[in-house]
């Protein structure tokens, strides 16, 4: 589990916003649901013979004997929630959330412990119109955010009866070629086969290039649902790529499923993924309820942007992660100096200004140097005789420029005059 220290953090946070925004604009609304469930919640909702479930849950027992796990994922505490306050009742529901999620899984670079989705459920919404428009919203924010070398994958997983006819063609195969099988794959073959598909050995996925796709097994009306999928994505300009092989990681999927995927992200290829899972509300005691979801990994996010900041130092990614800089650094020593910038700098924050204030009564000159690895804007200068005046010497260090926070230039400009000297004039 990893901390999130100061310079991350505020990329977090530009990040953030500008996802809330997109989820403004598309109409939805947050939901906060408890990190902590009832084990039987993941155990019906994603199923006990995936890998989540089975093995990388954080699950304890509480001190009223009940079995509790720390979320390894959002959608099934969103229907949940859902459920339980008679949301669905209300008509279709649209939902974001975000925070961190707990995934037993051997840590490496862009998988964690504790680890961070952002993520979109629609609830009561069955049309395949509406896949589009929910993959359009993930794929939209990547590409704002200036995520470089991105491909949607998509595939469907077509009916419970598709899969169910696929699961006996794909056992037969395998169990031909068992002796291929890892021991993994070998335990699978009788309890959750399709997750074989999933296997990120990289001789098992050898194998599999010959074997049936769930996507030649499709009924016709599952092709033509997923046809007309693919048709408005493309009416929306999102190139997509069919990956018959492509399943999920968990078990309610069905028809569309997608990943969003990049080739800078090495092993851990996938930044985004999700799918329909109309069976899920009802698995959960909810009426019959068609639902399409995503899920987004904040840290491969991150890891995406700082590469394509590297790429393109004026792009919108490097726009993203620059960290706040102050718009002044105020260099002040003496005692009456002192107490004066702690007031000049207590104003100019109310009007807007970002304002660091040198708090270590050290020799101007280190005050100085430290004003430069702000990376600050401005520094106001204020010794005893420019507070005995009521003056502060504004003096320019660098410029403002790609910013998550464009300095409010004219505000300074306001307290600026020709020669660079300002009287910092107190009401
Ligand atoms: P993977 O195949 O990489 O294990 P998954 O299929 O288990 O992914 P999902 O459950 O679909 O992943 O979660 C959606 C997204 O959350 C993933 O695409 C990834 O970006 C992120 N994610 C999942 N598990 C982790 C983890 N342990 N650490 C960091 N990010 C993760
Ligand atoms: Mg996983």
């Amino acid at each position: 589990m990893v901390d999130l220290l100061p310079e991350h953090t505020s990329r977090w946070q530009a990040v953030e916003s500008v996802a809330r925004d997109h989820f403004r604009r598309a109409g939805l609304q947050e939901i906060r649901t408890p990190l902590l469930e009832l084990t039987e919640l993941f155990a019906r909702g994603i199923g006990e013979a995936t890998d989540v479930v089975g093995k990388e849950m954080y699950t304890f027992v509480d001190r009223g004997d009940r079995s509790c796990t720390l979320r390894p994922e959002g959608t099934a505490s969103v229907v949940r929630a859902a459920l339980q306050h008679g949301l669905l009742s209300q008509g279709p529901q649209r939902f974001w959330y975000g925070g961190p999620m707990f995934r037993y899984e051997r840590p490496q670079a862009g998988r964690q412990r504790q680890f961070h989705q952002i993520g979109v459920e629609y609830l009561g919404v069955g049309s395949p119109r509406s896949d589009a428009e929910v993959i359009v919203l993930a794929w939209a924010l990547l590409v704002d955010l200036g995520v470089q070398g991105l491909v949607l994958e998509i595939n469907s997983l077509g009916t419970l009866q598709d899969r169910k006819k696929y699961r006996e063609e794909l056992v037969a195969w395998l169990e031909a070629r068992s002796d291929q099988l890892d021991d993994d794959s070998r335990k699978r073959l009788h309890t959750n086969p399709l997750r074989i598909l999933d296997s990120k050995n990289p001789a098992i996925r050898e194998l599999l290039q010959d074997a049936p796709t769930l996507f030649e097994a499709l009924s016709v009306e599952s092709k033509g649902r997923f046809e007309e999928v693919q048709v408005h994505l493309e009416t929306l300009q999102i190139p997509s790529q069919l990956n018959p092989r492509l399943v999920r990681g968990l078990d309610y999927y069905g028809h569309t499923a997608f990943e969003i995927t990049s080739d800078q992200l090495g092993a851990q290829a996938t930044v985004c993924g999700g799918g329909r899972y109309d069976g899920l509300v009802e698995q959960l005691g909810g009426p019959p309820t068609p639902a399409f979801g995503w899920a987004l990994g904040m840290e491969r996010l991150m890891l995406l942007l700082e590469a394509a900041a590297s790429i393109n130092p004026d792009g919108s990614a490097a726009r993203v992660m620059a960290s706040t800089r102050p718009d002044l650094y105020v260099v002040n020593r003496g005692e009456q100096a002192e107490r004066v910038a702690l007031v000049i700098a207590h104003q100019l924050r109310a009007a807007g200004l970002v304002v660091e204030l040198d708090s270590s009564g050290a020799a101007f000159n280190k005050q100085f140097k430290r004003a430069g690895r702000s990376r600050a804007t401005w520094a106001l200068v204020i010794g005893d005789d420019e507070a005995e005046r009521g003056e502060g010497r504004l003096k320019y260090l660098q410029e403002a420029t790609t910013q998550a926070n464009p300095t409010p230039i004219d505000q300074l400009h306001r307290l600026d005059d020709v020669t660079g000297l300002v009287r910092l004039v107190r009401e």
